[in-house]
């Protein structure tokens, strides 16, 4: 974390962890309710990821989804592109990407990601907060509530609450199964006999129970303890990176109004109203996740001091320090330029991806067949995996060498769309055209006529046995020459 010289008050905040007393209990946090214009802001864009988080799994493009990450059947559907398990290589180049951007977007931006697009924080923040602020009052109310013995009033608000708090998660588990096997898959568990999907209802309950476990228990302990995106920022943010940051060059020394020469009046608002419960004034911390609360409450209190506002703003520790503006930084060009390289290589990677990839092998404990006419044959096996939402007919043509022959045995290849389909075929070359042991072979795979990939194997035939039969004939013919000259 930034280290900043705004401690005067709280020199031992990085020895605890803010939401742990000093016997090493939890201390609940209740965040005043704070509006603002950040927290406008903030209103829109959660709600909007909100519908789009609650939509994404209706999308559909001709009739797939616009994302899919069925594990369970290895298929993953992303901007309505399919990717299979033989496109691992693609998946872990993409996590690569994208740590790349989170690495860049942090160093630059800090930790936005946590207080502006997290599931985890809109759902934490705008759903069930707003829901336990509605039943159970303001932050003093609740407080209060915590403290009070089990009389009507608790009991009937706690039971309402949690009663609430357990529908949204069956309804949050239920977005979640839909992104994983799809709207219409869930749909089938809610509509059919329990008995037919009783796994699929287990999955639902479990991760009603998981979400519930979260939003109702764990809540801020996620973002400081279990997600490791926040252990990173440490290693992610530097003195120019664009941060919540309080302006302790004007607000120090603090106190109350006309005690001191700081702009900061010391009145908690910041800390009341921070969803992690620390104290922006002491630095930035891992705690914090960028939310802006502590922006719009202390702009609140500067109006009404009479002093202007940006106490705590978005701005990097040389800005505040230097009174710089903000500045591109190397590591910043360099990260941008490693990102965009691999942006590059990954497009082009995904969208250069045949339609059908097919995997050509000889058949198994088989080495060639020699048959009446003369002719060598070997036996190949082949997978194809359709990587598009289309069915394909599937055709073979061998390039190389030219006096070789294909035949498919059983029914034409063909593979239905997002489907794989495997096929048997033999090569066939005349027995005079195999010169060496294994004699490379090249085939064509087209679908529907048009060539999707050229594949390279290799052709076994009885190279010795020939050769010998090649120099025994040799011979004959020397040995006949010899004794015509005779
Ligand atoms: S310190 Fe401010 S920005 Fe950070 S989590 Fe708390 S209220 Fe949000
Ligand atoms: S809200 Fe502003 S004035 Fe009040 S304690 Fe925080 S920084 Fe100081």
């Amino acid at each position: 974390m930034a280290e900043t010289s705004a401690t005067p008050h709280v020199e031992d905040f990085r020895d605890h962890l803010s939401i742990v007393d000093e016997k090493g209990k939890r201390k609940w946090v209740h965040p005043k309710f704070q509006a603002g214009k950040i927290f406008t802001r903030r209103n829109i864009a959660a709600y909007l990821m909100l519908g789009l988080l609650v939509a994404g799994p209706f999308i559909k493009i001709n009739g797939h989804p616009l994302f899919l990450f069925n594990v369970v059947d290895r298929t993953f559907i992303i901007w309505g592109i399919p990717f299979f398990p033989q496109d691992f290589f693609l998946f872990g180049f993409a996590m690569i990407t994208f740590f790349v951007f989170i690495i860049l977007f942090t160093s630059v931006f800090g930790r936005w990601w946590c207080g502006w697009a997290c599931p985890q924080t809109i759902f934490m923040e705008f759903v069930f907060r707003r829901i336990e602020h509605w039943i159970e009052g303001d932050s003093q109310h609740r407080r209060r509530l915590d403290k009070q013995e089990w009389n009507w009033e608790k009991i009937w608000k706690r039971a309402l609450k949690h009663f609430i708090f357990l529908i949204i998660s069956f309804f949050i588990s239920n977005i979640f199964l839909a992104y994983v096997i799809g709207i219409d898959e869930l749909k089938k568990i809610i509509t059919e006999p329990l008995t037919e999907h009783f796994g699929g209802f287990v999955a639902m309950i479990a991760f009603s129970l998981v979400f519930y476990g979260v939003f109702a228990y764990l809540r801020e302990m996620v973002c400081i303890g279990v997600c490791p995106y926040g252990r990173l920022q440490g290693v992610l943010l530097d003195k120019d990176s664009m941060a919540v940051s309080y302006d302790f060059k004007r607000g120090e020394p603090r106190g109350k109004v006309g005690t001191t020469t700081g702009d900061c009046v010391d009145c908690h608002l910041c800390v009341a109203v921070c969803p992690t419960g620390i104290d922006i004034r002491n630095g930035t911390q891992l705690e914090c996740i960028n939310c802006a609360a502590c922006v719009d409450a202390c702009n609140s209190i500067m109006e009404k001091v009479h002093r202007p506002k940006g106490l705590i703003r978005i701005a990097s520790f040389n800005q505040i320090v230097k009174h710089r503006k903000f500045r591109i930084t190397p590591r910043m060009i360099g990260y941008s330029v490693l990102w965009s390289v691999l942006l590059f290589i990954l497009s082009y990677l995904t969208f250069s991806r045949p339609e059908v990839e097919a995997t050509i092998l000889r058949a198994p404990g088989q080495l060639f067949q020699k048959k009446d006419d003369g002719t060598i044959t070997n036996l190949y096996t082949v997978n194809l995996v359709n990587k598009s939402f289309d069915d394909h007919s599937i055709e073979l043509k061998v390039v190389s060498p030219q006096q070789a022959s294909l035949s498919i045995v059983g029914t034409p290849l063909a593979v239905k769309q997002a489907q794989v389909s495997d096929g048997v075929f033999f090569i066939a070359l005349p027995s005079g055209e195999v010169k060496q042991m294994k004699t490379p072979v090249e085939i064509d795979v087209l679908a529907d006529g048009k060539r999707v990939s050229g594949i390279k194997t290799t052709f076994i035939g009885p190279v010795y046995k020939q050769h010998q039969q090649e120099q025994e004939e040799s011979k004959e013919e020397e040995k006949a020459s010899t004794e015509h000259h005779d």
